[in-house]
């Protein structure tokens, strides 16, 4: 089983770089893969994670035969050229799957690919078949050209999650003085923003300290101007120290921070 990174997991883009070391770069490439093309799931986008292992493609994929996947890699030396490509994908690129739902080049080393060469992938990755898809492999992107970079969705692996407090800060200074009144839309949309602390445990302690924090500082404002404490804050403050206890038991994220959110927005019942 394989862990995939968040940016793996939702919509299916036509062009990745996956930078990192061996063989996490190399494991997630292969998996992703094989999911894209997986017939045993319902929905290889948002569904299940991993391929089922079990279905025509999973199998010959494992066999290193599968007709729609393809590794490629460089013929010389100097790195993976021009012809490298043309030959392997470029002209790959201009049929239809052979059997699966998407034809796939992976390119390991992806840091070695001649400018020449990322020119001549330009075009091919800036007007996508609908079926493909490309998974660059690269230890670092600093060989690889701006144009190159800007077109595809680039993924750091093995990068631990630790956003700057000051972004969450600001994050949670914008929950505090923004939710209150949000319809249910709004607020669910809020969710995507908290994607990212996802897989970090103590990056998402910290950012719902700091909103607990953001209405502590309401009510104790309130309360030295001797205005109208609202009651919404101390629910608020109680949702969040609720989710907290959830999260650190392992609970379900998302579950848990929309629910947090539909609390904080004071949408009444789901
Ligand atoms: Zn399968």
């Amino acid at each position: 089983m394989v862990e995939f990174p968040v940016a793996l997991r939702g919509a299916i883009g036509h062009a990745y770089i996956l930078e990192g070391g061996l063989p996490d770069r190399l494991d997630i490439g292969r998996a992703f893969a094989k999911r894209l093309n997986c017939q045993g799931l319902a929905d290889a986008a948002t569904g299940q994670l991993n391929a089922c292992d079990e279905c025509l493609s999973c199998r010959v994929f494992e066999s290193g035969n599968h007709p729609d996947i393809f590794f490629v890699s460089g013929t010389k030396a100097t790195g993976i050229g021009v012809d490298d490509v043309r030959d392997q994908i470029v002209s790959k690129m201009t049929t239809q799957p052979f059997k699966y739902k998407y034809k796939i080049f992976i390119v390991d080393k992806a840091q070695t690919l001649t400018p020449a060469a990322q020119n001549a992938l330009l075009k091919t990755i800036e007007e996508p078949a609908p079926y493909g898809v490309f998974l660059f492999l690269a230890e670092h992107v600093q060989t690889l050209l701006p144009t190159l970079l800007s077109r595809c969705v680039l993924v750091k692996l093995g990068e631990t999650v630790n956003i700057p407090d000051a972004e969450a800060q600001a994050l949670a200074e914008e929950v505090a003085s923004t939710i209150a009144g949000m319809d249910i839309l709004e607020t669910m949309g809020l969710y995507r923003r908290f994607e990212p602390y996802k897989e970090s445990r103590e990056s998402v302690a910290n950012l719902l300290d700091m909103i607990y924090l953001a209405y502590a500082k309401r009510i104790t404002h309130a309360a030295a101007a001797r205005e109208n404490i609202q009651k919404i804050w101390y629910d608020s403050i109680a949702a969040i120290q609720h989710t907290k206890q959830i999260l650190a038991q392992n609970g379900n994220f998302q579950l848990a921070i929309e629910i947090m959110l539909l609390k904080l927005s004071g949408v009444k019942e789901i």
